[in-house]
């Protein structure tokens, strides 16, 4: 397809210098994609799960039945795969935990992993459960401790190191590309989930990782209404042709409804993360020397341990999630949680309402988080009201 953006129309001249705009213009007009029938400025729904054939029995439109591709689903793909530099391209799924469980379904009996020991719970989880089950061994190390996962890598069987940062639920940095040149030194991939960083604040393929995925149920998406994920590459090699294979073969492609109003949510992305994770920094300082408040944990404060990788490798801000640890324990972080009026008392991150949740009720007795964490999801509403709804619940608790 040409290029909108070069196209006369556009909203800048020459259609033979390729267009160099910034991302957030790229987002705001979806890459200036124009509907080919109606010449609107938002490109249709398309709903089919089925097309004709040419009387030659080909398809020329490239497109033959739904669980393989759909073209509303392509566009959004388009828009990630340029948020993220992403050469090889973008592969969106029916879920965060879709798009991730795929890259690991794509490893072979034999193979070894390394994971962090603080991640989402709900992958550590299923790697737990499953890995055993194909022969595949997985080493769960901290990754803000690069020895560590230097010695936890096994050269020429280790084929996928997996990070994630900020890592969720405490925050910590992994320095993505010390942990890529571990990896590669040794035959591995490594894949990122940078779902709390977003691609506004980092770009991990840029840093040398091999695979990005988010949660686009989370901010990418940000208005709490769409279950989605999102594979990003580095190359078009054979393990990416292999995910796709398995996305398809497995009937994990995002509906295009649901990829309609994710890319809806994209074009706002810059905004709402800008917005977002100032309210973040604003709050994690105003709560830092709260005294109903222990431990602020995160990576935008200067004397958080993860603040030197952050900012270098995250720009623009260190995220819209934060931690705060309550002083006088567990049943006074959960007494907080209950008393709270703004902030909404639900899981789940990234939406433009604020959420607030005690993670070690929900990840349960394995749970690596501290019993008096409270998990905070900054969303759009005015600072002060956030600051001063939460303030009021610490000191009622
Ligand atoms: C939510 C989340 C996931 C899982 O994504 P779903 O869309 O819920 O399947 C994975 N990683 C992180 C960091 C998440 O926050």
């Amino acid at each position: 397809m040409a290029d909108p953006l070069s196209e006369p129309n556009a909203p800048t001249g020459s259609s033979d210098a390729p267009p160099a705009f910034a991302k957030r213009s790229l987002a705001a007009q979806a890459l200036g994609r124009v509907d080919s029938v109606t010449r609107g400025v938002v490109a249709p729904l398309h709903v089919a799960t089925t097309f004709l054939r040419d009387p030659d029995n080909g398809y020329s439109s490239g497109f033959s039945y739904a669980r393989p591709d759909n073209a509303t689903v392509r566009e959004a793909e388009a828009v990630l795969a340029m948020l993220e530099d992403a050469a090889a391209g973008a592969l969106l799924f029916g879920s965060g935990m879709a798009a991730a469980t795929a890259v690991f379904t794509a490893l072979e009996p034999g193979d070894h992993v390394v994971a962090p020991r603080v991640m989402y719970w709900g992958l550590k989880r299923w790697l737990s459960a499953e890995m055993p089950r194909r022969r595949i061994a997985v080493d769960f190390v901290d990754m803000d401790d690069l020895a560590a996962l230097a010695r936890a890598i096994r050269p020429g069987t280790t084929k996928l190191v997996w990070i994630e940062t900020p890592g969720n639920p405490l925050w910590t940095v992994t320095d993505i590309a010390e942990a890529a040149r571990l990896a590669h030194a040794a035959g591995a991939r490594l894949a990122v989930d940078s779902t709390a960083a977003s691609p506004i604040h980092t770009r991990p393929l840029t840093l040398g990782a091999d695979l990005v995925m988010h949660s686009a149920t989370k901010i990418l998406n940000g208005h709490s209404d769409v279950v989605a994920g999102v594979l990003a590459g580095a190359t078009p090699d054979a393990f990416w042709e292999r995910l796709a294979a398995i996305r398809s073969g497995g009937g994990a492609i995002l509906g295009p409804f649901e990829a309609y109003l994710l890319m809806r949510s994209l074009r706002t992305l810059p905004l709402r993360v800008a917005a977002q994770s100032a309210g973040a920094a604003e709050l994690a300082r105003r709560f830092q020397g709260h005294p109903c408040v222990s431990h602020v944990l995160y990576p935008g404060l200067p004397d958080d341990p993860g603040h030197a990788v952050a900012a270098r490798q995250m720009e623009g801000g260190f995220g819209f999630m934060l931690s705060i640890r309550v002083r006088d324990g567990e049943a006074a972080a959960i007494a907080t949680a209950a008393r709270v009026r703004l902030w909404k008392r639900a899981t789940s991150l990234g939406g433009v309402e604020s959420l607030i949740e005690h993670r070690a009720s929900v990840e349960g007795p394995d749970s690596p988080c501290p019993p008096d964490l409270l998990r905070l999801s900054t969303g759009i509403e005015a600072v002060d009201d956030l600051f001063a709804d939460l303030d009021a619940a610490l000191r009622d608790a």
